[in-house]
Protein backbone atom coordinates (compact mmCIF):
# COMPACT_ATOMS: atom_id res chain seq x y z
CA UNK A 1 0.00 0.00 0.00
CA UNK A 2 1.17 3.21 -0.66
CA UNK A 3 1.12 6.38 1.49
CA UNK A 4 1.39 9.74 0.40
CA UNK A 5 4.65 10.36 0.83
CA UNK A 6 6.36 7.89 -1.66
CA UNK A 7 3.46 7.88 -4.29
CA UNK A 8 4.05 9.02 -7.63
CA UNK A 9 0.99 11.49 -7.54
CA UNK A 10 1.07 13.08 -4.27
CA UNK A 11 4.81 14.31 -5.52
CA UNK A 12 3.22 15.42 -8.97
CA UNK A 13 0.50 17.43 -7.39
CA UNK A 14 3.14 18.79 -4.85
CA UNK A 15 5.57 19.58 -8.05
CA UNK A 16 8.16 17.43 -6.49
CA UNK A 17 8.06 15.04 -9.59
CA UNK A 18 7.67 17.09 -13.36
CA UNK A 19 4.87 16.36 -15.45
CA UNK A 20 2.75 18.91 -18.01
CA UNK A 21 0.03 20.38 -15.33
CA UNK A 22 -3.11 21.47 -17.18
CA UNK A 23 -5.09 23.20 -14.61
CA UNK A 24 -4.79 22.96 -10.87
CA UNK A 25 -6.86 24.37 -7.91
CA UNK A 26 -6.47 23.62 -4.17
CA UNK A 27 -8.00 20.00 -4.41
CA UNK A 28 -7.64 19.18 -7.91
CA UNK A 29 -4.80 18.61 -10.09
CA UNK A 30 -5.33 17.80 -14.54
CA UNK A 31 -2.02 16.74 -16.03
CA UNK A 32 -0.68 15.10 -19.01
CA UNK A 33 -0.13 11.27 -19.42
CA UNK A 34 3.33 10.54 -19.30
CA UNK A 35 2.38 7.50 -21.54
CA UNK A 36 -0.44 8.40 -23.37
CA UNK A 37 -3.27 6.47 -24.71
CA UNK A 38 -5.20 8.34 -27.58
CA UNK A 39 -4.01 11.86 -28.69
CA UNK A 40 -5.13 13.17 -25.82
CA UNK A 41 -5.13 11.28 -22.21
CA UNK A 42 -5.35 13.85 -19.07
CA UNK A 43 -5.39 12.37 -15.52
CA UNK A 44 -7.49 14.35 -12.72
CA UNK A 45 -6.55 13.58 -9.53
CA UNK A 46 -7.14 15.09 -6.14
CA UNK A 47 -4.15 16.63 -4.62
CA UNK A 48 -4.84 14.69 -1.28
CA UNK A 49 -3.95 11.25 -0.77
CA UNK A 50 -6.48 8.60 -1.99
CA UNK A 51 -6.54 5.08 -3.06
CA UNK A 52 -8.85 4.33 -5.09
CA UNK A 53 -12.60 4.58 -6.26
CA UNK A 54 -13.43 2.06 -3.62
CA UNK A 55 -11.77 4.54 -0.77
CA UNK A 56 -14.20 7.61 -1.96
CA UNK A 57 -16.36 8.20 1.55
CA UNK A 58 -19.54 11.11 1.95
CA UNK A 59 -16.80 14.07 2.34
CA UNK A 60 -15.70 13.29 -0.91
CA UNK A 61 -18.65 13.95 -3.02
CA UNK A 62 -17.84 17.89 -3.51
CA UNK A 63 -14.28 17.33 -4.98
CA UNK A 64 -15.17 14.02 -6.89
CA UNK A 65 -18.05 16.07 -8.34
CA UNK A 66 -15.85 19.00 -9.36
CA UNK A 67 -13.40 16.76 -10.74
CA UNK A 68 -16.19 15.77 -13.46
CA UNK A 69 -16.71 19.12 -14.36
CA UNK A 70 -13.79 20.01 -14.76
CA UNK A 71 -13.18 16.85 -17.48
CA UNK A 72 -15.72 18.35 -19.16
CA UNK A 73 -14.08 21.82 -19.07
CA UNK A 74 -11.03 20.27 -20.21
CA UNK A 75 -12.78 18.11 -22.86
CA UNK A 76 -13.83 21.27 -24.46
CA UNK A 77 -10.45 23.25 -24.07
CA UNK A 78 -8.76 20.18 -25.66
CA UNK A 79 -11.37 20.24 -28.09
CA UNK A 80 -12.60 16.89 -27.84
CA UNK A 81 -15.71 17.63 -26.54
CA UNK A 82 -17.52 15.84 -29.48
CA UNK A 83 -16.32 12.38 -27.85
CA UNK A 84 -14.26 11.26 -25.28
CA UNK A 85 -13.59 8.33 -22.87
CA UNK A 86 -13.84 8.80 -19.09
CA UNK A 87 -12.46 5.94 -17.22
CA UNK A 88 -11.41 5.28 -13.48
CA UNK A 89 -9.46 1.85 -12.78
CA UNK A 90 -10.13 0.51 -9.24
CA UNK A 91 -7.57 -2.19 -8.29
CA UNK A 92 -5.16 -4.11 -9.32
CA UNK A 93 -7.31 -6.68 -10.99
CA UNK A 94 -9.31 -3.32 -13.18
CA UNK A 95 -5.06 -2.32 -14.12
CA UNK A 96 -4.99 0.13 -12.09
CA UNK A 97 -1.33 1.09 -11.55
CA UNK A 98 -0.78 4.12 -9.48
CA UNK A 99 -2.42 3.62 -6.26
CA UNK A 100 -3.94 7.35 -5.93
CA UNK A 101 -7.31 8.11 -7.42
CA UNK A 102 -7.16 9.60 -11.00
CA UNK A 103 -10.10 9.78 -14.02
CA UNK A 104 -8.14 9.30 -17.29
CA UNK A 105 -10.01 11.53 -20.04
CA UNK A 106 -9.05 10.27 -23.52
CA UNK A 107 -10.06 11.35 -26.73
CA UNK A 108 -8.67 12.45 -30.38
CA UNK A 109 -9.12 8.68 -31.68
CA UNK A 110 -12.48 6.36 -31.74
CA UNK A 111 -12.99 3.65 -29.22
CA UNK A 112 -14.36 0.67 -28.60
CA UNK A 113 -16.87 -1.29 -26.57
CA UNK A 114 -16.60 -3.42 -24.33
CA UNK A 115 -13.19 -2.56 -23.33
CA UNK A 116 -10.09 -5.02 -22.67
P1 LIG B 1 -3.86 3.40 -14.06
O1 LIG B 1 -3.29 2.24 -14.84
O2 LIG B 1 -3.42 3.35 -12.62
O3 LIG B 1 -5.34 3.57 -14.21
O4 LIG B 1 -3.24 4.69 -14.72
C1 LIG B 1 -2.01 5.23 -14.33
C2 LIG B 1 -1.56 6.16 -15.42
O5 LIG B 1 -0.56 6.99 -14.90
C3 LIG B 1 -0.96 5.44 -16.63
O6 LIG B 1 -1.69 5.78 -17.80
C4 LIG B 1 0.48 5.94 -16.67
O7 LIG B 1 0.94 6.15 -17.99
C5 LIG B 1 0.41 7.23 -15.87
N1 LIG B 1 1.62 7.58 -15.17
C6 LIG B 1 2.37 6.75 -14.37
N2 LIG B 1 3.43 7.41 -13.86
C7 LIG B 1 3.33 8.70 -14.31
C8 LIG B 1 4.14 9.86 -14.10
O8 LIG B 1 5.15 9.87 -13.40
N3 LIG B 1 3.73 11.01 -14.73
C9 LIG B 1 2.60 11.06 -15.51
N4 LIG B 1 2.30 12.22 -16.08
N5 LIG B 1 1.82 9.97 -15.71
C10 LIG B 1 2.19 8.81 -15.14
ZN1 LIG C 1 -0.94 9.92 -3.60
Amino acid sequence: MTDGNSCVFCKIAKKEIQSDILYEDAELAAFRDVNPKAPVHVLVVPKKHLSDHYALEEKDARWVGNAHLLVNRLAKDLEIEDGFRVVINCGEKAGQTVPHFHIHLMGGRDFHWPPG
